[in-house]
């Protein structure tokens, strides 16, 4: 089915895009995974080729452009199944709090920075203790004068190792349960703020994970993002949108799998035929492109509404839970139709596989997008 969501200009900057994926992306990605980093070189690059926070208005830097021009990005890269780089956190996820939380001074300060690849963004939500159930974090920042003293820890921080800049979720009034937590923003270099060890994971293996530790840090009052108290609030604002850029890349990674397998079974003989000449080969592959285009049209809906700005919360989970799960699936049966050389390294579809199954856990557990759907029922 025709994609009808993109204009020309989407698909100009998709063809920008590709090429970028291709050769400043692609070809360092398998020494990234052995650093386990990305290089700060290639955020540079990404900033200067304009396909970082493409959201963020002309007066701090960027172009003003929809939501779309993201989602191209994210496509591309997903395409390529490279995973190392997490621009969409920087720019999607990131980039949209300031947008819509900072003060003109925190805008003008790091916004074009961020465009620009300069100041590399995290967020941190995700403590030892709470993960799922956020509103009960226990990292406060506690007032003092004209400064917040931090204390506490955070854990499986995307950017963790190269973040400049930490939008932290922490409590300003630790009684007050979900209504005391509040957004703050930690520049990289503060005292008392330390980064734990790069940790190993089974998937996104050139992606820096960290634990974060504040340990009396201070930060002036003026990094407060957004209203005091209202962070949780505001958290649940944006991830709607962080949802579904997390769907949008299980919509592509499945239908570039699908890709790889379909040449792949065309061109593997056993029992003097192609793999893609059994009628199981054929059925499943069926199958696998119904579920793929699905997926897109839903997608693709989404992307829609978020333009419009009526994107709810309960669609987004539906995005995120559903496309991830399918995505495990179809990986799944496509590392299959690979046989052996499905499980190796080598292979883009392992990798596909291994980064599929955090899909289904960052950005809210797909448990927890359910709950957030039945709420509406
Ligand atoms: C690679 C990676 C990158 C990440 N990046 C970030 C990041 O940049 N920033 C950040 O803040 N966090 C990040 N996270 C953290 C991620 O968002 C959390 O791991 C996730 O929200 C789940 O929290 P948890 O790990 O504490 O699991 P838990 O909350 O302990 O959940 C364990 C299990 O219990 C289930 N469960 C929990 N509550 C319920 C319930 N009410 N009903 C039914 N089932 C339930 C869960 O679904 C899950 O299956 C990242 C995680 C990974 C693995």
């Amino acid at each position: 089915m025709k994609r009808e969501i993109y204009n020309e200009e989407h698909e100009l900057f998709r063809a920008s895009a590709r090429r970028f994926v291709e050769e400043r992306v692609a070809p360092f990605h398998a020494q990234w995974e052995k650093d386990g980093q990305v290089s700060r070189e290639v955020w540079r690059e990404a900033g200067e080729g304009g396909f970082l926070c493409c959201s963020v208005p002309e007066e701090y830097g960027g172009v003003g452009g929809d939501f779309r021009f993201g989602a191209v990005f994210t496509e591309e890269l997903a395409r390529m199944g490279t995973s190392g780089p997490s621009f969409h956190l920087h720019s999607e996820i990131v980039a949209p709090y300031l947008i819509h939380y900072g003060t003109e001074e925190q805008k003008r300060k790091w916004l074009p920075k961020m465009v620009s690849g300069e100041v590399i963004a995290a967020v941190a939500m995700t403590e030892p203790g709470a993960g799922s159930d956020l509103q009960n974090i226990r990292t406060t920042a506690i007032a003092d004068g004209d400064d917040y003293v931090i204390n506490g820890q955070k854990v499986f921080i995307s950017n963790g190792q190269l973040a400049d800049l930490v939008v932290l979720a922490c409590k300003t009034d630790p009684s007050a349960g979900g209504k005391g937590v509040s957004l703050v923003l930690v520049e990289g270099d503060r005292e008392g703020f330390t980064r734990g060890r790069n940790l190993e994971k089974a998937g996104y293996k050139a992606q820096d994970t960290s634990e974060l530790f504040f340990n009396d840090v201070r930060v002036p009052k003026s990094n407060l993002l957004g209203v005091e108290g209202r962070g949780f609030k505001q958290l649940m604002q944006q991830l709607a949108q962080e949802r579904l850029v997390i769907a949008v890349r299980s919509a592509t990674s499945i239908e570039a799998a699908l890709e790889w397998t379909t040449t792949y079974t065309k061109e593997r003989k056993a029992f003097g035929q192609s793999i893609a000449d059994f009628q199981n080969t054929r059925f499943k592959l069926a199958e696998l492109k119904t579920q793929v285009q699905i997926a897109r049209v839903f997608v693709d809906k989404c992307i829609e509404e978020v333009i419009k700005g009526t994107l709810a919360v309960d669609t987004a989970a539906m995005a995120k839970y559903w496309c991830s799960d399918i995505e495990n699936r179809v990986i799944d049966e496509c590392l299959q139709l690979h046989g052996g050389y499905g499980f190796m390294w080598e292979y883009r579809v392992a990798r596909a596989y291994a980064d599929a199954r955090v899909q289904r856990i960052y950005g809210g557990t797909n448990e927890i997008m359910k709950e957030l759907i039945a709420r509406q029922l």
